[in-house]
């Protein structure tokens, strides 16, 4: 159990890439703060199924990462119940799809706060604690949006990149410390997040949903096939370990192939 006695807090890990990333952290032994919205009845649920991997501290904690506050009181509430945050996963996100022209600016400030503000101010807010331990893993869940752009996505595309604009300055801040930060890059994986674009274009085509989902990957995917939170979790696990203590600063696609054409 590669990171017994750490503490992770995952952003938006009630479900999606969150939740396997969590799943994986309390797998390898860590104490787990998951975060995000769902019913009280299934985030017990998830607490109990990840407290019952290795016996590792799960707990879940309330915060709308939408405000600087909240964001800031969520990382001090771990710290307090947990002893500390080593393992910080900036997860949480949103997605909002619509033409410049006709793009809600109240959609423009939601995404831009839950996608990358949120994750400077959790930063921020954990930075001391890492560096008062002397050890520190910052992994920003980025996306291929961080590094190419697609039509109607100006708030998650401007926020994606800022993420890894970010990354890099917190690694380069933190290059001679035993801390580090990077940024995992997905192409499309099969998520809520995913289904909702999917929907959208079936009630659109009046295609079935599947075929939707075959669509939406061939557009971009040349691997022709999502890929999995589980995949992404691995990277996780893997970014935590002493043989990605000299990767910083970078953002890691993990994309069939999206970002090499
Ligand atoms: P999801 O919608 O399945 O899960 C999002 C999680 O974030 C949920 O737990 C939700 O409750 C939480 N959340 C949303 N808004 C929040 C808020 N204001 N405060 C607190 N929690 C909030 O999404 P996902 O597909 O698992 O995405 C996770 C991350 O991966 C996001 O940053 C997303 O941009 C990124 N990503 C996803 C894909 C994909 O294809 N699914 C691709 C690239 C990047």
């Amino acid at each position: 159990m590669q990171l017994s006695g750490k503490r992770a807090l995952v952003t938006g890990s009630t479900g999606g890439i969150g939740l396997a990333i969590a799943r994986a952290l309390a797998a390898e032994g860590a104490d787990v703060a998951l975060n995000g919205f769902g019913s009280s009845e299934d985030i017990h649920r998830i607490e109990a199924e990840l407290a019952g991997i290795r016996g590792a501290r799960v707990e879940h904690f309330t915060a709308d990462l939408a405000t600087a506050d909240a964001v800031t009181d969520l990382v001090r509430r771990v710290e307090g119940a947990l002893g500390g945050v080593d393992i910080l996963v900036n997860n949480a996100g949103i997605q909002h799809v619509a033409p410049i022209e006709s793009f809600p600016t109240e959609r423009w400030d939601a995404v831009l706060a839950v996608n990358l503000s949120a994750a400077f101010h959790a930063v921020r807010a954990a930075m001391p604690g890492m560096r008062a331990r002397g050890w520190g893993r910052i992994i920003n869940i980025a996306s291929v949006h961080g590094l190419v752009a697609s039509v109607h996505k100006a708030a998650y595309v401007a926020a994606k990149h800022g993420l890894i604009g970010l990354t890099k300055v917190i690694a380069l801040e933190t290059a001679r410390e035993p801390i580090t930060c990077n940024a995992i890059c997905p192409g499309w994986v099969d998520t809520p997040l995913v289904r909702a674009q999917v929907d959208a274009r079936a009630r659109e085509s009046g295609r079935n949903a599947d075929a939707e989902a075959d669509a939406l990957i061939s557009e971009k995917m040349p691997s022709g096939t999502f890929v999995t939170p589980e995949q992404l979790a691995a990277l996780v696990i893997f970014l935590c370990g002493e043989a990605a203590s000299q990767i910083r600063g970078v953002a890691l696609p993990v994309d069939g192939a999206w970002t090499a054409q």
